[in-house]
């Protein structure tokens, strides 16, 4: 038994004898209803499973590391809310302090103590972070970073890299248009033309093609927006000298320089990615985005980074942005009281559990043959279905998906709940004990064997 102070009290699933169906009656049920009243029975595109097909489980609860369906089914939970979940499902700790925070009132409309608290918490972990504005999303964080970037510098072009996923910004849901350095197309229906145009998409690692846009492009360029170690297109971490390039290059135009760590933050490190890469030759970031654990699983984000920079948000600066639920006190709390959770202890147990689960499923694919690269960012991997290392975004989308999607049928059956997509990092928490633990390593076999013979029929 592990002693790392976290919840400990999740009963531990009971491996079924036989895989559960395929079929699932009741989230199926669910789903009916859910698309009578609601765009493809979601509020967000990828938990509709399209991805890998079948029917996404709706969940009735969750406890540690599991998740249990509306059909009475449990599982190993390896999505954790998308990270959020960083010391499991309603952790002890958290769950006390969102209940004494509710007890004093959902929300004031007013400043309170505890964004205060918690703006403190993400200071003193991130040292170039010297001020934060809460939002309620990780969108909130990157629209609002990209505005500050824009009121400062007083242009309006911004640079992000082909795979990286910023929220449904409008700006930042452009996709690269054909050459280096030429001005984005949008990747949505609805998103204006003039939006997407003012954003330059570029391959991500490749240096190159960054000087070539700045070149081109330097003295319109507000701000460089990159995910601190990419995990919207699977985990793709930056090369080495990668991310000082970036810096390199934006200082040397008078550009900023985003790093969004709402996926990384707090989860990657006790200070994100910044602090397994940093500090930076040539200087930090110069603004962050937050996210994800930082909300605790309540909608709680933030962007941040340095003063003179921040200065510009209203109402000290010109620069507009507000909320009616920012800072929210429920939120806020359980937000502060993860982060406190967060120690040294957590993030040895993370990266205990995902190496041993990687490691397995390597090895297991490895035994029958299945080529497979697994990449890291801390303790955040996922696991492409080619050889050879993975990049950029071209480099990612050259995979098996359909491999992933038997695979991710097949632990699902079993009683193990992967990202439903070959795109998306596997989250695992502190509270994935060895029962947890063993409960995917005893699924894996029977995965593995079900994607061999999905090989074996495509090429027959
Ligand atoms: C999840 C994510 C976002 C968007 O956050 P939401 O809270 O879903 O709006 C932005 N950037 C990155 C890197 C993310 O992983």
């Amino acid at each position: 038994m592990f002693t790392y102070g976290v919840n400990m009290t999740a009963p531990h699933l009971t491996a079924p004898l036989t895989p559960y169906p395929y079929d699932a009656p009741a989230s199926q049920a669910l789903l009916t209803r859910a698309a009578a009243v609601t765009p493809g029975g979601v509020n967000s595109p990828v938990r509709a499973f399209r991805a890998v097909g079948g029917t996404p489980r709706f969940m009735s609860s969750a406890s540690g590391p599991y998740l249990t369906d509306v059909d009475g089914r449990e599982y190993v939970d390896l999505v954790c809310s998308w990270g959020p979940m960083i010391l499991g499902h309603a952790h002890p700790d958290v769950l006390a302090a969102v209940q004494a925070a509710a007890l004093r009132g959902f929300s004031f409309g007013t400043p309170s103590e505890n964004e205060v608290a918690l703006a403190e918490e993400i200071v003193a972990r991130v040292p170039p972070v010297q001020q934060v504005r809460l939002v309620s999303s990780g969108t909130e964080a990157t629209m609002s970073a990209l505005r500050v970037a824009r009121g400062f510098t007083g242009r309006s072009t911004v640079v992000k890299f082909a795979g990286c996923y910023h929220g449904h910004v409008d700006a930042l849901l452009a996709s690269a248009g054909s050459g280096l350095a030429t001005f984005a197309l949008p990747d949505s229906a609805g998103v204006p033309a003039s939006s997407a145009s003012e954003t330059i998409v570029l391959p991500y690692n490749d240096v190159p093609a960054l000087e070539a846009a700045f070149a081109a492009h330097g003295d319109r360029i507000a701000a460089v927006i990159t995910e601190a170690s990419p995990g919207n297109m699977g985990v793709v971490p930056p090369l080495p000298g990668f991310t000082e390039a970036l810096r390199r290059v934006t200082t040397a135009h008078g550009a900023l320089l985003i790093s969004d760590e709402v996926m990384t933050g707090f989860r990657c490190s006790a200070s994100g990615w910044y602090g397994i890469e940093g500090p930076y030759v040539g200087g930090a970031p110069d603004l962050f985005t937050f996210g994800k654990v930082m909300g605790g699983g309540f909608p709680a984000a933030a962007f941040g980074g340095r003063g003179d920079i921040m200065a510009m948000l209203a109402p000290d600066g010109p620069v507009y942005q507000a909320g009616t639920l920012s800072g929210n006190p429920v939120a806020t709390a359980a937000g502060l009281a993860t982060l406190k959770g967060c120690t040294p202890v957590v993030y040895d147990r993370l990266a205990v559990v995902s190496r041993t689960i990687a490691d397995a499923t390597s090895a297991e694919f490895a035994r029958h043959g299945i080529p497979h690269v697994v990449q890291w960012a801390g303790s955040m991997f996922s696991l492409f279905f080619r050889e050879g290392a993975v990049t950029n975004y071209e480099e990612a989308r050259a995979q098996q998906v359909q491999a992933f999607s038997v695979f991710f049928q097949s632990m699902l059956s079993q009683g193990v709940h992967l990202p439903p997509s070959a795109f998306e990092a596997w989250f695992v928490s502190a509270s994935h004990d060895d029962a947890a633990v063993d409960r995917v390593l005893a699924a894996l076999p029977v995965a593995a064997q079900a994607v061999s013979d999905s090989f074996a029929t495509i090429s027959s």
